[in-house]
C-alpha cells in the first residue's frame, strides 16, 4: 500500500505566499524561475520522482546494497536503470550553476525538488545530494584544471560524489583524523588511511565515483588546522578525461543499518594495495576544514529535508490507512457500526500533529533555501551579507529541528497504525528506520545546537537572532485582522517573547564565560527555535491564505488555516515548557555520577 502522491498545491502555496518566489525570480539571473513556469517544473518533477523512484523504495530497503567478493558495491535491482533515468531528466542538475551545465533554477526551487526525490526514496537520494555537494566543493575551491575536468560530470550526474571524513577515531571530532597524504614531485598526493561509514563510497550506476577526501599532509598541525582537501578519483582521469587506471584504494566492508538500506555506507581503505590513492590538492594546504564547509553546509540542509520528506511520506501513508481501518464506535454514538479510525479525536490528533509539522518544516526549509539565494542574487551588498548571516544562523536549526520531528512524526506514522505499523509488511515502519540516521550524520544533532548556541547566537552580538525575532513580531499585526487567529497570535505572541528571553539569557551564560550551563541548554534551545520558527511560518501561512490567492481552491486554503492553527494553538505552546530546561543550567548534569 506504499505510495507518494507529491502535494502539489501545497508545494506551490510554500513556494508562493511563504518564500516570496516572485520576488525571487526578478533577481539577476532567476528571471526564467517565475511562478508559472516553477509551477509546471514542479508538477513534472513530482511525476518523475513518483514513478521512477518511488517504486524502488521498497524493494532498496529489501534488497540492500551489496559487496562482492572483488570488492565491487551492487545496488539493488532497477537502481541502475532508474539512475539514467534521473541523469537524461536533468533534475539533479536543475539549480546547479548554468556554468557547468547546470539549469540555473534559484535553490529555493532546487529543495522543492531534492525534497521529492528524498520523498520518493531517501537512500537513493543520498547519491545526489553528496554529488551536489562535491560540485559546491570543486568549484568554489578547486583549481581551473581540477573543474574543467570534473564539473562537468559531476553536475550532470554522470558521475558521483562522496565525502570522506570519518575514520574509526575521528567522528564527531574531525581534527582527530589520521589520513595521510604525502606530496609528490608532479604536485599530486598519495592518500593513505582508513575512513569508515561512506555514504555511496562505492556503487555500480556511474562509469566512475569522485571522493573528497580530508587528509593531513606529513608536516601539518595537530587539530583541524592541519587538514587539507583531497579530490580521489575511482578510476583515474586518462589525457582525454576518460576514466582509466583503477586508484589504490579498497572498500573493506558495508556497514550493516538500521535503515537507508540502499545506500551503501563503506568502509574505505586508501592505499592499503600500493603507492596510495591518487590524490589532487583541493584549494590550498590547510585549508580542508573550510573547504569542506561549503559542502557540509549545503549537505546539512539536505539531510535537514529528509525529516520534513519522511514525515511527509509517513503522514500520507498514515491517513490512507487511517481511512481504511475499521476499529471501534465513536464513545457516546447511537449506532452499533463500528467506523474507520480517522473518526476517533485521539487519531485525528496524531494525523493533524504530523500534518502541521510537516507544512511547518516545509516552510522553514524554503526559507532558508531563499536565504541562500539572496546570499548570491541580492542587489545590494548590504542584503546579501545580511541573508548569508540568517543562512548560517537557520542552517544548524534546519538540520537538527527537522531530523528531531522527522523520528518523532514517523514514530507517530507507527502508532496510527497499531500493531500493523509496528510489522513490516505496511511500510510504517521503513519511514522511522530510515528518519533514525538524520540527527545523527553530517554533524550529530547535539553538534549541531552547540553550533547555534556558540557560533550562531554571537554573530553580530547577538543581533542576527535579534533581527529574526523582530521579521517574526511583524506577522502579528496582519494576524489581528481575523478573529479566528486571536489564540494562534497570543500564543505567538507570548512564544516570541519566550525566545528573545533565552536568547538573551544564553548570550549572558556565554559572555559571563559560563559556557557549560549555556552548553546544557542547547539543544532544548534548538527545539524552542524551531517550533518558534514554525508559529512564525504558519502564521505567515495562516494570513496568505485568508487573502485567498485565486490559484488555489477554496478547500486547500481552509484547511491551511486549520492546520496553522492547529500548530498555533496545540504544538506552539510547547515552546515556552522548554523555557525552565533550558535555563536550568548545568548543575545536576555536572553533580550525576554518570
Ligand atoms: C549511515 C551513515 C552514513 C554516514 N555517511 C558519512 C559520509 O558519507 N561521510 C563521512 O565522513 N561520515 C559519514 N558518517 C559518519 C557520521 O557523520 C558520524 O557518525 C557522525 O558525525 C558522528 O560521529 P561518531 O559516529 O563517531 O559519533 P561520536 O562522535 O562518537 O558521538 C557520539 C555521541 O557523543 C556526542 N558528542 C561527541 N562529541 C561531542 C562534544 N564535543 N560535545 C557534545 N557531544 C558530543 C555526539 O553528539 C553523539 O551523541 C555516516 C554515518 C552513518 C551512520
Amino acid at each position: 500500500m506504499s505510495s507518494y502522491s507529491p502535494p502539489l498545491e501545497e508545494h506551490n502555496f510554500v513556494l508562493n505566499h511563504v518564500a516570496g518566489l516572485e520576488e525571487l525570480s526578478k533577481l539577476n539571473g532567476y528571471q526564467h524561475a517565475d511562478p508559472a513556469t516553477v509551477s509546471t517544473i514542479v508538477e513534472e518533477a513530482g511525476r518523475f520522482f513518483a514513478e521512477v523512484m518511488e517504486p524502488l523504495n521498497r524493494t532498496g530497503d529489501e534488497q540492500g546494497s551489496t559487496l562482492d567478493n572483488d570488492g565491487q558495491v551492487h545496488t539493488p535491482e532497477g537502481f541502475g536503470e532508474a539512475y539514467q533515468k534521473l541523469v537524461e531528466s536533468g533534475w539533479p542538475r536543475a539549480h546547479l550553476s548554468p556554468d557547468w551545465g547546470g539549469g540555473g533554477l534559484p535553490y529555493t526551487v532546487g529543495v522543492v525538488i531534492q525534497e521529492m526525490f528524498k520523498t520518493a526514496n531517501m537512500a537513493f537520494s543520498l547519491a545526489g545530494m553528496l554529488t551536489q555537494g562535491a560540485v559546491e566543493a570543486i568549484s568554489t575551491h578547486g583549481s581551473d584544471e581540477l573543474k574543467k575536468r570534473y564539473l562537468e560530470k559531476l553536475t550532470a550526474g554522470e558521475w558521483t560524489g562522496t565525502m570522506n571524513l570519518t575514520e574509526p577515531e575521528a567522528g564527531s571530532d574531525v581534527g582527530a583524523l589520521r589520513t595521510k597524504a604525502v606530496r609528490q614531485d608532479d604536485g599530486t598526493y598519495r592518500i593513505f588511511g582508513t575512513k569508515i561509514f561512506i555514504t555511496w563510497g562505492d556503487q555500480d550506476i556511474t562509469e566512475n565515483i569522485i571522493h573528497l577526501v580530508l587528509a593531513r599532509t606529513e608536516d601539518a598541525p595537530p587539530g583541524t588546522r592541519g587538514i587539507s582537501m583531497f579530490l580521489v578519483p575511482k578510476y583515474v582521469l586518462d589525457a582525454n578525461g576518460e576514466p582509466g587506471e583503477r586508484n589504490d584504494y579498497q572498500i573493506v566492508s558495508l556497514e550493516h543499518k538500521l535503515g537507508i538500506h540502499a545506500s551503501p555506507t563503506c568502509v574505505v581503505s586508501f592505499g592499503d594495495q600500493g603507492d596510495g590513492a591518487v590524490g589532487y590538492l583541493i584549494g590550498d594546504e590547510l585549508e580542508g576544514m573550510r573547504n569542506m564547509f561549503t559542502m557540509m553546509n549545503g549537505a546539512r540542509i539536505g539531510v535537514g529535508m529528509e525529516g520534513l520528506a519522511l514525515s511527509e511520506r509517513a503522514f500520507q501513508h498514515a491517513l490512507a490507512y487511517a481511512r481504511e481501518r475499521v476499529q471501534g464506535r465513536p464513545v457516546g454514538a447511537s449506532s452499533k457500526e463500528s467506523v474507520a479510525i480517522v473518526a476517533h479525536p485521539d487519531v485525528r490528533r496524531m494525523l493533524l500533529t504530523m500534518k502541521a509539522n510537516t507544512e511547518a518544516m516545509r516552510c522553514l526549509l524554503y526559507v532558508t533555501a531563499r536565504s541562500g539565494d539572496l546570499m548570491l542574487h541580492a542587489e545590494t551588498e548590504e542584503v546579501r551579507e545580511a541573508e548569508s548571516k540568517r543562512l548560517a544562523l537557520l542552517t544548524p536549526i534546519v538540520k537538527a529541528w527537522m531530523t528531531d520531528l522527522g523520528v518523532e512524526m514517523t514514530s507517530l506514522g507507527i502508532q496510527v497504525h497499531g500493531g500493523m505499523g509496528y510489522v513490516e509488511e505496511t511500510g510504517a515502519a521503513q519511514y522511522f528506520r530510515d528518519a533514525r540516521i538524520a540527527p545523527i550524520y553530517e554533524g550529530t544533532n547535539g553538534i549541531q545546537a552547540m553550533d547555534l548556541v556558540l557560533r550562531k547566537l554571537p554573530l553580530d552580538n547577538g543581533a542576527v537572532v535579534e533581527a529574526l525575532i523582530t521579521e517574526m513580531t511583524e506577522v502579528l499585526g496582519p494576524m489581528s485582522e481575523h478573529d479566528d487567529l486571536t489564540t494562534f497570535r497570543d500564543q505567538l505572541t507570548t512564544a516570541i517573547q519566550g525566545l528573545a528571553d533565552t536568547s538573551s539569557w544564553l548570550g549572558a551564560r556565554l559572555a559571563a564565560g559560563e559556557i557549560d550551563h549555556a552548553l546544557a541548554g542547547a539543544t532544548p534551545y534548538l527545539a524552542q527555535f524551531g517550533t518558534v520558527l514554525g508559529g512564525w511560518l504558519m502564521a505567515v501561512s495562516a494570513v496568505a491564505a485568508k487573502s485567498g490567492p485565486a490559484e488555489f481552491s477554496k478547500g486547500f486554503l481552509d484547511q491551511k488555516v486549520i492546520t496553522a492553527r492547529f500548530y498555533g494553538e496545540h504544538l506552539l505552546p510547547r515552546a515556552n515548557g522548554l523555557i525552565e530546561t533550558i535555563e536550568g543550567g548545568n548543575g545536576l548534569l555536572a553533580a550525576a555520577d554518570l
